[in-house]
C-alpha cells in the first residue's frame, strides 16, 4: 500500500489513537514562537501534534520550533555562520536561518542538472550522498526530515562531515520511529540504480515533488552509534517539552551531530 501525507503524519498514523481532527481545539496555548520571533497562539485540532500544533503566525510545526530552539540554546552566535541546508522548506526554521545566517546555501536534489548548478526554481542542486562543496566548507549543516530519505544514509552522513569546519555540527531532525528497536531499511538502490521495496511504500510531503519522497529507512536510537562508525561525528539527541515555545509532539527530537577535532585526531 502507499501511503503520503503532508509533514511525515502517515508513517506514524499508529500513534495518533484513531482519533481524526475535532471542531474543538485539541490544544490551544499562548506562547512565543522561536521561528518567527513572535507572541502568538499555538493550537492544534487534530491529536497528531507533531503535524498539526501550528504556529498561528508562521505555521511553523513543533519539530520545527524544536530545531530552530535548539540552535538558539546550544549556537547563540548562529548568526555569524555559514550554514548550508539540504532541503529547506518555505517556512519555520529554514525561512529564519536563509535570513539570519551571514552565508545560507539552500540545496535541493535534482537528478536532471549536475550538482553544483543552479536550477530553473534558484535552488542549488545538490546530492547528499556527493556534495559538489570543498572540504571544510561550513560552520552548520541542518536537514529537516531529510534522513529518513537517503539510499545511502553511511555515504550522506560522511559526505557531511567531509564538508563541515572542524568545530562544525549537523543539527537535524529526523523522526525515530523504532526507538529502542533497530533501524530497519525500507528500501534500497540496486547495482543498476532501481528502486526495491523491502516493505511497502511509505511517502512523506516533499516541497519539491508532488510525488513525495520514499521513506527509505525507518531509524531508532542506532542512528547514534551509525553516524559515528560512518562519519566520525559524536551525536547528541534533545528532546524538548516546552509549551511555552509550542514545542509539543511525539517524534521531535533533535540531533546534534559534532565534528570535534580532537576526536578526530584521537581516531586518526
Ligand atoms: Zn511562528
Amino acid at each position: 500500500m502507499t501511503q503520503k501525507s503532508e509533514n511525515g503524519g502517515a508513517t506514524f498514523d499508529d500513534n495518533n489513537d484513531g482519533r481524526g481532527p475535532s471542531p474543538e481545539p485539541f490544544l490551544s496555548t499562548k506562547g512565543y514562537c522561536v521561528t518567527c520571533d513572535s507572541s502568538v497562539t499555538f493550537e492544534s485540532f487534530h491529536p497528531w501534534l507533531r503535524d498539526h500544533f501550528l504556529c498561528s503566525n508562521c505555521r511553523s510545526i513543533p519539530r520545527e520550533r524544536a530545531l530552530m530552539l535548539a540552535i538558539e540554546r546550544f549556537f547563540p552566535s548562529w548568526r555569524e555562520f555559514r550554514v548550508h541546508e539540504s532541503s529547506p522548506c518555505g517556512r519555520g526554521a529554514s525561512v529564519k536561518l536563509r535570513k539570519g545566517c551571514r552565508e545560507y546555501i539552500g540545496s535541493h536534489f535534482f537528478p536532471d542538472i549536475p550538482p553544483g548548478q543552479t536550477h530553473a526554481s534558484g535552488w542549488r542542486c545538490e546530492n547528499l550522498e556527493a556534495m559538489s562543496f570543498p572540504n571544510e566548507s561550513f560552520d552548520m549543516v541542518v536537514t529537516q526530515d531529510v534522513m529518513e530519505h537517503i539510499f545511502d544514509p553511511a555515504k550522506a552522513f560522511a559526505e557531511i562531515a567531509r564538508t563541515l569546519k572542524p568545530g562544525g555540527s549537523h543539527i537535524f531532525t529526523v523522526p525515530i520511529v523504532r526507538k529502542e528497536k533497530e533501524s530497519q531499511v525500507r528500501a534500497l538502490r540496486d547495482r543498476n540504480g532501481n528502486v526495491v521495496h523491502l516493505l511497502p511504500e511509505n511517502y512523506h510531503g516533499n516541497p519539491i515533488d508532488a510525488n513525495g519522497s520514499l521513506v527509505t529507512i525507518d531509524w531508532g536510537y542506532d542512528i547514534v552509534p551509525f553516524i559515528e562508525t560512518h562519519s566520525g561525528l559524536l551525536t547528541t539527541l534533545v528532546y524538548f517539552d516546552d509549551l511555552a515555545h509550542g514545542i509539543r509532539a511525539e517524534l521531535i527530537e533533535v540531533l546534534i551531530s559534532r565534528k570535534l577535532p580532537a576526536y578526530s585526531k584521537l581516531k586518526a
